[in-house]
């Protein structure tokens, strides 16, 4: 039996964000991070929580929640290997305003938030680099909350399915149409009349809990012009 190696450090990430970031910088915040497997469906941070880490996906995709009295719940925003969560600890806040849970499976890297706050305070390409994805993030939300109110479902659909793709590595998004029809906030049946549409028209393929996105110039052209691409 081969003896399990032991780790060695961690001197980069996956995560876009991470990665833009200078070398030395780079090199700080991994040093306080830790490589976190999620599960799908698994709350990072419920609503009014205090927040201990700040979450950096690789490929994990996380999604802030709004869930309501009757127990229905839609997602506000996705995040992905282009960002970070909870965006509170961002600008600065001590709780998160709203839950945040995994949406596709995948790794994260967790930086206890102290840490986080003391680079930033150290490193102005660390300061920037938050300021300019909390106002991307901000952006984000309008797009999404204007989207959801003005577009058709199909078009919707088209246009989450863009935004996840650009969240994931490859073209294989792990989510099943249950998991999705939650999301859109939309009964499953819908969801799955998307999804047989989108598959004959060859914008998607499914196999069990995946889709693969098969043309996305197509999938671009079936969705609103709200994706942030
Ligand atoms: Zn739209």
């Amino acid at each position: 039996m081969t003896k399990l190696k032991e780790k060695s450090p961690v001197q980069t990430s996956d995560n876009d964000l991470v990665a833009g970031l200078p070398a030395a910088d780079v090199r700080r915040l991994m040093q306080a991070a830790r490589t976190v497997e999620l599960a799908p469906g698994e709350v990072v941070l419920d609503a009014d929580a205090p927040i201990k880490e700040v979450l950096f996906p690789e490929t994990a995709v996380l999604a802030y929640v709004g869930c309501y009295e009757d127990g229905a719940c839609a997602e506000m925003i996705s995040v992905g290997r282009n960002g970070a969560t909870p965006i509170d600890a961002l600008i600065r806040g001590e709780t998160a305003a709203h839950r945040c849970e995994v949406q596709v499976p995948g790794t994260a890297k967790a930086v206890p938030v102290e840490a986080f706050e003391a680079l930033r305070a150290k490193s102005d390409a660390v300061a920037e680099a938050t300021s300019e994805y909390a106002r991307d993030f901000v952006d984000q939300v309008m797009t999404v909350a204007a989207c959801n109110a003005a577009h058709a479902v199909e078009e919707r659909a088209a246009r989450w399915l863009l935004d996840l793709h650009d969240c994931v590595p490859g073209d294989d998004i792990r989510i099943t149409q249950e998991r999705m029809a939650e999301m859109l906030g939309v009964n499953r049946s819908t969801v799955s009349g998307i999804v047989q549409d989108f598959r004959e028209r060859g914008l998607i393929a499914t196999s069990r809990g995946v889709i693969t996105i098969t043309d996305r110039k197509a999938l671009e052209a079936a969705s609103c012009d709200c994706h942030r691409g």
